[in-house]
């Protein structure tokens, strides 16, 4: 596989010369690059860390299919995961090099803050007060927020019906604060799987929160439930990393963004939620 790089020239220039240095043939200079020679970044960088370290600690969901779910191979899979290692793979770092952490929506901030991950690739909306805790790449997707219903209740057409209504979403979550803003009754819990039991026993009338999460969620339930009405939302997915650290964000911007000019972001899309989900095409990274 060709490895892109995205490094800094002079960086790369001047590891050149240590790896012809270090080569131990005749010096001559003649040695051909590999393509699978390790990328070099700038000293003190992030980027130069994480491969210097050949590991990365990537904070995703569990229970999420399609985006980030744990099988019975024991790690997870989905597209936000396929995205997590097309990033470690621009680092030099192998998916067996990839450590997983659960997060659930209200740990995120908390996880990246306390560097108990190096980034969060999950279902994770870019918005302002999350902006003034850690720093977001991407976006590299954009969900809205949506409906589930049971498959035979045909009295939830859209947002307006919620309003008054006990609705399930998840602490810490953008959608739980829209219920609240337009007038439902949230019942919040960890996960959304979570809000599935609720939902079979009639403690609530809904579950809410963006329609990828729910699409996967009533595909793995088959015939249970059914998404209902327009998104009524704008969710745009970033991945999470501290604070102000500018130079990984504009890099993992780069990744992004050769990864949807080479068919890596499409292969990833068809080989997780594309199975369910059509293609669309990826929103321009917001180098902010
Ligand atoms: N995208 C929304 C958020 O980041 C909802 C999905 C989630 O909770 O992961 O809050």
């Amino acid at each position: 596989m060709t490895r892109m790089r995205i490094a800094l020239a002079a960086a790369a220039a001047a590891s050149a010369l240590v790896l012809a240095g270090c080569a131990g043939g005749g010096g001559d200079g003649t040695e051909e690059p590999t393509d699978e020679a390790a990328p070099t970044f700038e000293e003190g960088t992030t980027m130069a860390e994480l491969a210097e370290a050949g590991s990365i600690t990537v904070g995703t969901k569990f229970d999420q299919p399609l985006f980030g779910l744990v099988g019975p191979s024991g790690v997870p899979e989905g597209f936000d995961v396929e995205i997590a290692k097309i990033i470690a793979s621009e680092l030099g770092i192998s998916e067996d090099n990839i450590e997983w952490v659960e997060t659930v929506s209200a740990n995120r901030e908390p996880f990246i803050e306390n560097g108990d991950v190096d980034i969060v690739v999950a279902t994770y909306t870019i918005n302002d007060t999350r902006k003034e805790v850690v720093s977001f790449a991407g976006p590299y997707y954009m969900a809205g927020q949506s409906i589930l219903v049971l498959a035979d209740n045909d009295d939830i057409q859209s947002e307006d019906d919620l309003v008054g209504q006990p609705v399930c979403s998840v602490t810490g979550s953008t959608p739980a604060e829209k219920l609240a803003e337009i007038g439902a009754e949230p019942l919040l819990t960890d996960t959304y799987t979570n809000c599935l039991e609720p939902l079979r026993s009639g403690q609530v009338v809904a579950v809410s929160t963006d329609n990828v999460i729910l699409a996967g969620l009533a595909a793995q339930n088959e015939g249970e439930f059914k998404v209902v009405g327009e998104p009524f939302t704008d969710e745009p997915y970033g991945i999470g990393l501290a604070l102000e650290d500018d130079e990984f964000r504009n890099w993992i911007n780069d990744v992004l963004e050769a990864s949807y000019e080479d068919g890596r972001y499409e292969e990833a899309w068809n080989s997780t939620a594309g199975e369910i989900l059509p293609f669309v095409e990826p929103p321009t990274p917001d180098r902010y």
